[in-house]
């Protein structure tokens, strides 16, 4: 039986209940700047894992284009809106409290300290876990094992006595295997695949329900 699972928090704990393009979109917009997808949004945040802050990633955005708008403002917009729409997928924080009896629990999250904590404190769960750890605060952010290996320290546990829960299939199930644990990954409506290296995987909307049974069933 694993000693500790291990959580990742965007869309696998919680979710924001407006679409983040147009979050995005919209704090560009208060602060002046000029129209920026998702998808070069999290190309940028890939780029800036280990960081204070989501200002380096606005500025990496904005780098060679013609506008005068403060990276650091569309940052702050960007960041109160987020932590604003947040909310717990249903069932998790009764879900948390009652695998900590079993196991030590922990949070591993990629992205800026600023970002992340706040996420957490809106939530709540600034006391939740045994441990919660935010890349930015990391040498290396997912799918860095030094990243995992951090967590599993701070667990006081070793890395293949534990479980990592997450969504994403490069940052979380190969992260998380590649560093000696066990993934299981949360499968979204819209994708991505189930991916194989994960030893089980498990609905997003069924979390808090069907998780406990999957790890009682493994060795
Ligand atoms: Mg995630």
């Amino acid at each position: 039986m694993p000693r500790a699972v291990v959580f990742d928090l965007d869309y696998t704990l919680a979710v924001p209940t407006r679409d983040r393009a147009t979050i995005l979109r919209e704090a560009a917009d208060v602060a002046g700047g000029p129209a920026l997808t998702r998808a070069e949004y999290l190309e940028a945040h890939r780029r800036n894992l280990t960081r204070e802050t989501r200002e380096p990633i606005f500025a990496d955005l904005l780098e060679g284009r013609e506008t005068d708008a403060d990276p650091a403002a569309i940052a702050a917009a960007y960041r109160e809106t987020i932590a604003e729409t947040l909310e717990p997928l249903p069932g998790v924080e009764g879900m948390l409290e009652e695998l900590g009896t079993d196991y030590r629990v922990g949070l591993l999250t990629n992205g800026p300290v600023r970002a992340q904590r706040d996420k957490l404190a809106t939530l709540g769960w600034e006391r939740i876990f045994d441990a919660a750890l935010v890349t930015g605060e990391l040498e290396a952010g997912k799918p860095d094992p030094r990243a995992f290996e951090a967590i599993a320290a701070a667990l006081e546990v070793e890395p293949t006595a534990s479980v990592y829960v997450g969504d994403e299939p490069e940052a979380d199930v190969y992260g998380a295997t590649n560093a000696g644990m066990d993934a299981i990954q949360v499968l979204l409506e819209d994708g991505p695949d189930p991916d194989p290296r994960a030893v089980a995987h498990v609905d997003q909307t069924e979390i808090a329900t069907a998780l406990p049974d999957i790890l009682g069933t493994l060795e």
